[in-house]
């Protein structure tokens, strides 16, 4: 596995947030940041069919355009009973003309799974793939996974997207009840930066 020895890494995002969450892991390392907007970069069309191929997109259109290694991100969420949808159209399915709107799209889950008639427990999981890709064309790749079932309805305020509907493995409460610091510990954004922190040479 090739090692990161460097001392800035680009995060392949347009999003203030994510942007802010990765820098604020990368910190303790000694890692500087920066990022696709700062350098005014185009965002890339998404069009793999997994997460792997759409962070390999963002990742290697980065590094190409600035010579700089760039890390990517995506994820989703896979639902069994639907043939592994949403998947890579998780964001897709919350989209109106107005902006993304997540009561919706948990409610077109609900649905979506009652025409399916497939009985509880409805298995799914979050996914999260970290791309880290050099501008020579190397990359590696750090997939994250949290196992869990959805659940109905929607239960809990904190947290984003689909987190009210989902009850990961092991515990009563959906992440949209789980206080934040926890969903933290043990989401598959955290379970793929695990791998990552483990290949960065610090
Ligand atoms: P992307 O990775 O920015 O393409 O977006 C993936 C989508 O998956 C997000 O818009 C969320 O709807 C959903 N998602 C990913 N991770 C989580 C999570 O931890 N909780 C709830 N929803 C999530």
């Amino acid at each position: 596995m090739r090692r990161f020895t460097g001392d800035t890494l680009l995060i392949a995002t347009h999003n203030e947030g994510k942007l802010e969450e990765i820098a604020h892991l990368l910190h303790p390392l000694g890692i500087t940041v920066t990022s696709a907007k700062a350098h005014e970069l185009p965002e890339p069309e998404e069009t793999g069919t997994t997460f792997v191929e759409n962070a390999r997109i963002k990742a290697h259109a980065a590094a190409k355009a600035t010579g700089l290694p760039a890390l990517a991100d995506d994820s989703g969420i896979e639902i069994d009973a639907l043939d592994g949808a949403p998947g890579v159209y998780t964001a897709d399915w919350a989209e109106t003309p107005t902006g993304r709107d997540f009561v919706m799209a948990m409610t077109k889950t609900h649905e979506r799974l009652v025409a399916s008639g497939v009985r509880a427990p409805h298995t799914a999981r979050f996914c999260c793939t970290l791309v880290l890709a050099w501008p020579d064309g190397h990359d590696e790749v750090f997939p994250g996974v949290m196992k869990g079932e959805l659940v109905w309805p929607m239960r809990g305020d904190q947290g984003h997207g689909y987190d009210p509907i989902f009850q990961p493995e092991g515990y009563v409460t959906t992440f949209g009840e789980m206080d934040r610091d926890e969903k933290n510990r043990i989401s598959h954004r955290a379970d793929a930066f695990r791998k990552l922190v483990a290949a960065l040479d610090r």
